[in-house]
């Protein structure tokens, strides 16, 4: 299974107004924690969840780590 993340954007849908990071399953656009997200709002590749933590959706990643064990980048054994 892949994982997005999709931004929750402003109230104005400006796509540079993020508010906050959501986890997606491949090109959905409800979110892990059942927040609907627009078409419009930006996306990145989920391995950059550990960037920037204090903008992710806490229930995301939790819903996250349950589907994805382990981020790759992490993983260093
Ligand atoms: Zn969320």
């Amino acid at each position: 299974m892949m994982h997005q993340m999709r931004a929750e954007t402003g109230p104005d849908g400006a796509t540079d107004s993020v508010v906050s990071w959501h986890i997606v399953r491949n090109a959905d656009l409800t979110a892990l924690c059942g927040k609907t997200l627009s078409t419009a709002a930006p996306v990145q590749d989920a391995t950059r969840w550990t960037l920037d933590p204090d903008r992710n959706c806490h229930t995301c990643g939790a819903l996250f780590l349950r589907e994805a064990p382990y981020f790759p980048d992490e993983h260093t054994d």
